[in-house]
Parts: C-alpha cells; structure tokens; sequence
C-alpha cells in the first residue's frame, strides 16, 4: 500500500472521523467540512484518480458506488438529496492523489458549475 495521506488514514496512522466502512471502502468526515455533511469515500487500495480506474480494481470502485447510498442513509441526507464530487487532475483541484468522493449534502447546495 502507498503511504500517501489516505492510506495512512487507511492503515489508522492518521486519525480520521468515520462514517462507515466494509471490507473494500472507508467513509470518513472531511476535515474541512463546506455543507452540514461533508464526507469522503474512498477504496482500500491505493488508487490515484479516475484515470486509473481499471478492469483489475474495478470492484472496488463498485463498491463505493454501492457505499453512497449507505452512506447518504447514515448521514441522514439519502432522500433529501445530495451532490458526489470525485475532483480529477490539476485542473479538477486534485489535491490528495487517492480517488475519493466527496458527498456533500445538508443544505440546499448552490449552482452546479
Ligand atoms: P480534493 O481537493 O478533492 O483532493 O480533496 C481533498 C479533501 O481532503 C479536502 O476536502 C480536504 O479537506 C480533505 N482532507 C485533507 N486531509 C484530511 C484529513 N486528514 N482528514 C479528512 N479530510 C482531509
Ligand atoms: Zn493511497
């Protein structure tokens, strides 16, 4: 596994808040909240972004989408509705180089770019 930042709140080196968890995803509270719900789904493997997204790690991107949805129901946001945001590359503000979505919910959220 990488010893970047997620990974290490993976490996429980670095604390995190969580909010669910099963064998292939961690959820956990962003640190820097910008809505009542801000959390972070991300796999249990060391995964840079979307563009490396393969046939060989695909179940676990599967698995987070499945996640959404318990996580929404966690957080008390699923039928109220929600924005997911998986920010990609330098241009899509990719600060920590670990796939992860952002779900944001809570509040009516403003316009969608
Ligand atoms: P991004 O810009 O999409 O790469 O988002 C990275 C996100 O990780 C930001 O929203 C940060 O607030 C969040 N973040 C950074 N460090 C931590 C941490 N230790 N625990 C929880 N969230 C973090
Ligand atoms: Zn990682």
């Amino acid at each position: 596994m990488s010893d970047c930042l997620f990974c290490k709140i993976i490996k429980g080196e670095v604390p995190s808040t969580k909010v669910y968890e099963n064998d292939y995803v961690l959820a956990f509270k962003d640190i820097h909240p910008v809505a009542p719900v801000h959390v972070l789904l991300i796999p249990k493997i060391h995964i840079d972004n979307l563009n490396c997204v393969t046939e060989d790690n695909i179940e676990y991107i599967s698995k987070l989408q499945i996640a959404i949805k318990e996580v929404a129901k966690i957080c008390g946001v699923k039928d109220e509705g929600y924005r997911v945001i998986c920010n990609t590359g330098e241009n899509g503000g990719q600060v920590v180089h670990h796939i992860h979505y952002h779900l944001i919910g809570g509040k009516k959220l403003g316009s969608k770019i």
